[in-house]
């Protein structure tokens, strides 16, 4: 048991913090926001008064938050000045892989080992504790931060060194992005074109078209698997994640100079799904934009 300071207990991190608290750890926890506050008590961690106090005296610190604009100020604002030299610090947030190794380096100036870890499974799998972390950072710092993660997670897998964690979610996401469209374009032709779409799906899913957006996550209602299609596209992976997902990917191909076609076309059609009003709806419902007929 260690005493970890948990910083961003919202839709994610509220089932993380609490699934460290499961795992007979003892939890400092800070959110700006009294009401995710008052959940992660519920869940048995310790609330505390500001990330600064959440900090002091802790082994490990997780933080779970927006953007890189929050964690920079969290860890340069509070953590930093209060944490023991000793702690081992792991960020899961998504953000862009500039800032991640930005405030690697900051802490690794002050002797402090910092890790990227962000996450794949969305807020069903931050509650049940089935995360995939992918980290980056030294082979010490992934050694240290690992028996952490895999309180929170089924997989945890060192992608390399920093920042290499944020570069493996957002390439992921923006595969994703693509084969996700890809997938509800072959259902709508396959509609268009007169087949019956439970049919289509039982080839494509053994054919070469197969994919995780296809056999895990079927984007038509009724159709392979139970899926967030199968609730109205509610729940699941939102469409406004997605875009912010593929954002940071084209961000990051523009810095290497990489082309991806794909990538900048899947975060178009998010932009528009989301200006249309899908912004909340699972992603897979951008198969509505793309032309699917109504269901009954
Ligand atoms: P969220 O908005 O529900 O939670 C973020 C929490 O951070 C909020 O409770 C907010 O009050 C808190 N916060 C913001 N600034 C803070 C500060 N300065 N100090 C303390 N607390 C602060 O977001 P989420 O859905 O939990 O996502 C968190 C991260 O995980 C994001 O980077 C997101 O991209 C990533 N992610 C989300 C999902 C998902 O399905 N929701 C899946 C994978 C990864």
């Amino acid at each position: 048991m260690a005493r970890i300071a948990f910083i961003g207990l919202g839709n994610m991190g509220g089932g993380m913090a609490a699934n460290l608290a499961k795992n007979g750890h003892d939890v400092r926890a800070f959110d700006l926001s009294d009401e995710a506050l008052a959940r992660a008590k519920d869940a048995g961690c310790l609330p505390a008064e500001s990330a600064a106090a959440a900090c002091a005296e802790a082994e490990a610190v997780v933080t779970m938050l927006p953007a890189g604009r929050h964690v920079e100020e969290v860890y340069a604002g509070a953590v930093f000045d209060t944490v023991p030299a000793n702690a081992i610090l792991m960020d899961c947030s998504t953000i862009d892989v500039e800032t991640a190794r930005r405030v690697a380096a900051d802490a690794a100036a002050r002797g402090l080992t910092l890790v990227d870890a962000p996450v794949s499974g969305g807020i069903a799998a931050a509650n049940a504790g089935t995360l995939t972390f992918m980290v980056g950072g030294s082979d010490e710092a992934f050694r240290r931060a690992e028996p952490f993660l895999a309180d929170m997670g089924k997989a945890v897998i060192h992608a390399g060194a920093s920042g290499a964690g944020q570069g493996a979610k957002i390439c992921n996401n923006m595969l994703l992005g693509a084969t996700m469209i890809a997938t509800c374009e072959a259902f709508v032709l396959a509609e268009k074109l007169g087949l019956d779409l439970s049919r289509f799906y039982d080839i494509a899913s053994v054919s070469s078209g197969q994919s995780w957006s296809m056999t895990s996550y079927c984007p038509v209602p009724g159709v392979g698997p139970e899926t967030p299609a199968d609730r109205d596209w509610q729940g699941g992976f939102a469409a406004a994640l997605m875009l912010k997902d593929l954002r940071l990917a084209m961000e990051a191909a523009s810095g290497v100079s990489a082309d991806t076609p794909m990538g900048a076309r899947a975060a178009e059609l998010y932009q528009r799904f989301s200006d249309e009003g899908g912004a909340g709806r699972d992603f897979s419902g951008i198969i509505n934009m793309l032309g699917l007929s109504p269901r009954d």
